[in-house]
C-alpha cells in the first residue's frame, strides 16, 4: 500500500483488479492504469511484486487477500473503499483451476470441487454485493459501474483443464448473465471467457500449445494484452451487458 492519503484526491476512476501480480490480472491492471484509472492490485500471496507493481504503475495500490475466507473479501472491499471511497469497475479476474484428466471421475474429489467453487464463484458473487452499492454510486455520477468476470471457453464448450473447474465457470458465465439482468441499467456486468493464454499456469501446456498453433484460426494462443484489450472493449461500451466475450483465436470453429 503506498501513501493512501494521496488517492482519494486524485479524482481518478476507481478499479479493482482481483488477482493481478500476474498473467492475465496484471496485464489488466497495466491497461487500466494505461487509460487513467486507479488500479487496486490484488493477489493473495505475492505481496512483495504488488507493492512493485504498484510502484511501476504509478496511481496504484495493492491489497491482499484470500478470497476463499469470507473475511478476507469483506476487507479487502472494505480496505479498497477506505482507500479510494469509490469503486468504478471490478474485475473478478482470481481464480483456481488445476489439471485432472475428465475420466478419473475419483480424482475430482467433493473437496476440489467445493475449494474450486469457492474461489471460482462465490468469491466473484459476493465481491460484487459487496461493491454493489459502490459501483451505483459510480453510475450514479457517470462512471463506467462496470464488473468483468474472467471465467473461460471452458464454461461454454465441454472441456477443459477439469471437470469442476469447466463446472464453475460455466456458473460464472451464468452468475454474469443473472447479475446483468438484476443491476442493469446502473451496472453493466459481463464476461471474458479466454481460450488458452500464454502465462505462467500455462507454460507447459504443450499440447494445448500445438492445438492452438495449428487449429485456430489465429494461430496462436492469447498473450494476456490480448485479453486485457477484450476486457476494455466492454468496459467502454455503454450498453453491452450480459455478454460472455469467448477470446479463444477461433479454435471453438473448428
Ligand atoms: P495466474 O495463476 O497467473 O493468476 C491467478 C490469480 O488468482 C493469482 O494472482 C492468484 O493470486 C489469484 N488467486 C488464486 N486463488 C486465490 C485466492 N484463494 N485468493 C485470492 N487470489 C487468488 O493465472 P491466469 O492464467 O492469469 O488466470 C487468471 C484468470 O483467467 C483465472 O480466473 C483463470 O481461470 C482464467 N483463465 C486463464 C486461462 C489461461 O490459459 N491462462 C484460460 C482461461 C481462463
Amino acid at each position: 500500500m503506498t501513501h493512501p492519503h494521496t488517492h482519494a484526491a486524485t479524482g481518478r476512476e476507481v478499479a479493482l483488479v482481483t488477482g493481478s501480480t500476474s498473467g492475465i490480472g496484471a496485464a489488466i491492471a497495466h491497461r487500466l492504469a494505461d487509460e487513467g484509472y486507479f488500479v487496486i492490485l490484488h493477489s493473495r500471496g505475492s505481496t512483495e511484486d504488488g507493492a512493485a507493481l504498484a510502484e511501476k504503475l504509478g496511481h496504484a495500490a495493492y491489497l491482499q487477500a484470500d478470497l476463499s475466507c469470507e473475511a478476507d473479501r469483506l476487507r479487502l472491499i472494505a480496505d479498497a473503499l477506505a482507500l479510494t471511497g469509490r469503486l468504478d469497475v471490478l474485475v473478478n479476474n482470481a481464480g483456481i483451476s488445476g489439471l485432472i484428466p475428465h475420466g478419473d471421475l475419483a480424482a475430482a474429489s467433493p473437496e476440489i470441487w467445493r475449494s474450486l467453487y469457492e474461489v471460482n464463484v462465490i468469491a466473484p458473487f459476493q465481491l460484487v454485493g459487496l461493491a454493489e452499492e459502490a459501483l451505483r454510486a459510480s453510475a450514479g455520477r457517470g462512471g463506467r459501474a462496470c464488473v468483468i468476470n474472467i471465467s473461460s471457453h471452458a464454461g461454454v464448450r465441454p472441456k477443459g483443464g477439469s471437470i469442476p473447474y469447466a463446472a464453475t465457470k460455466a456458473a460464472l458465465n451464468h452468475v454474469t448473465r443473472l447479475l446483468a439482468r438484476t443491476l442493469g441499467p446502473e451496472i453493466r456486468v459481463n464476461a471474458v471467457a479466454p481460450g488458452l493464454v500464454d502465462t505462467p499456469l500455462t507454460a507447459d501446456w504443450t499440447e494445448a500449445q500445438a492445438l492452438w498453433q495449428t487449429q485456430s484460426p489465429m494461430r496462436r494462443g492469447a498473450r494476456p494484452e490480448d485479453i486485457a484489450q477484450a476486457v476494455m472493449a466492454l468496459l467502454a461500451s455503454d450498453y453491452i451487458t450480459g455478454e460472455v466475450l469467448l477470446s479463444d483465436g477461433g479454435l471453438n470453429l473448428t
